[in-house]
């Protein structure tokens, strides 16, 4: 499933195929992806101008020239490509974290095709349809039931040390589970805050209040947020690299999860320089968890 890095590694890769240019056309191929496209989609986007493409947790928000919002959440495995109009409907650029990818601009999974008034078509692709895609005007967004309970942005300013320690005050959720709550902070995944966690020496099991002194933050507490912040940017800057590799390589897998420290390393030895310790996996809240029970702490 693609996480925060991910999506704006696609936002990235969208941004200069499609800020500044006009919708020609737009196909939308069926009634639904996970929830039934707005009424009247293809007319709300046709002849409208990109103005600035935004992420917002994992969704990837358009605006557009008529003071109008076209949202995308890429689900489990949606994905965009752009097709080039000097080409002949070469493959440009492909955004997209799942193997499987060949049928992207074949129709079967092919849900909506954007034509652009250059040629260009931005296709999106998704054979699970568990993505999203909206419209609404700018004065709704606030409002917007995907948008209204979010969280801070992990990278952006408002995450500090001293806005955990204030939600994390008097808090007995452990650690992890309020990590991954995203209305205190939105689109921190599973996989970022194993590794985040690992990074700072922090057990998921600790209760979130210890890292909250007198709801003061705490040297851990600060640490927690540069160890967030730095396992995103490392994934975004990877997933950037495996992304402008594609076209001449044959795609697959990004090059992050190689890196992961702990995470799907059930039972390998900790990275941990001098720890000696073992990646354990366990389950919190339904999810997988997964550290070194030693340095963590
Ligand atoms: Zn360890």
């Amino acid at each position: 499933m693609p996480e925060l890095p991910e999506v704006e590694t696609v936002m990235r890769g969208l941004e200069p195929a499609l800020v500044g240019q006009t919708i020609a056309k737009v196909e939308v191929k069926r009634a639904d992806l996970r929830f039934p496209f707005p009424e009247n989609f293809a007319e709300k986007l046709t002849g409208r101008r990109v103005e600035r493409l935004e992420r917002r947790a994992k969704y990837i928000l358009a605006f557009l020239d008529d003071d109008t919002v076209w949202l995308s959440h890429l689900g489990m495995t949606g994905r965009f490509t752009v097709f080039g109009h000097d080409g002949g409907g070469k493959n440009l650029a492909e955004f997209y974290f799942q193997s499987g990818s060949e049928d992207a601009g074949n129709g079967k999974n092919d849900h909506v095709v954007l034509h652009l008034s250059n040629g260009t078509l931005i296709v999106y692709t998704d054979p699970r349809r568990f993505g999203i895609m909206d419209h609404f005007s700018l004065s709704e967004m606030a409002d917007h039931k995907l948008l209204a309970n979010l969280g801070v942005e992990p990278l952006g300013n408002q995450l500090n040390g001293a806005y955990l320690a204030e939600k994390f005050a008097g808090k007995k959720a452990p650690l992890k589970a309020s990590l991954l709550d995203q209305k205190t902070i939105a689109g921190l995944g599973n996989i970022y805050v194993c590794e985040a966690l690992f990074r700072a020496g922090l057990s998921p099991k600790r209760q979130s209040s210890s890292l909250s002194r007198h709801g003061k933050a705490t040297e851990k507490t600060e640490e927690l947020v540069q160890t967030v912040r730095a396992c995103l940017n490392e994934a975004i800057l990877a997933g950037g690299s495996t992304l402008s590799d594609y076209a001449d390589a044959n795609g697959n897998e990004g090059s992050f999860q190689q890196r992961f420290d702990v995470y799907d390393r059930e039972n390998e030895p900790c990275r941990r320089k001098g720890c000696g310790g073992t990646v354990r996996r366990i389950v919190q809240s339904g999810r997988s968890t997964f550290y070194c029970p030693k340095c963590q702490k």
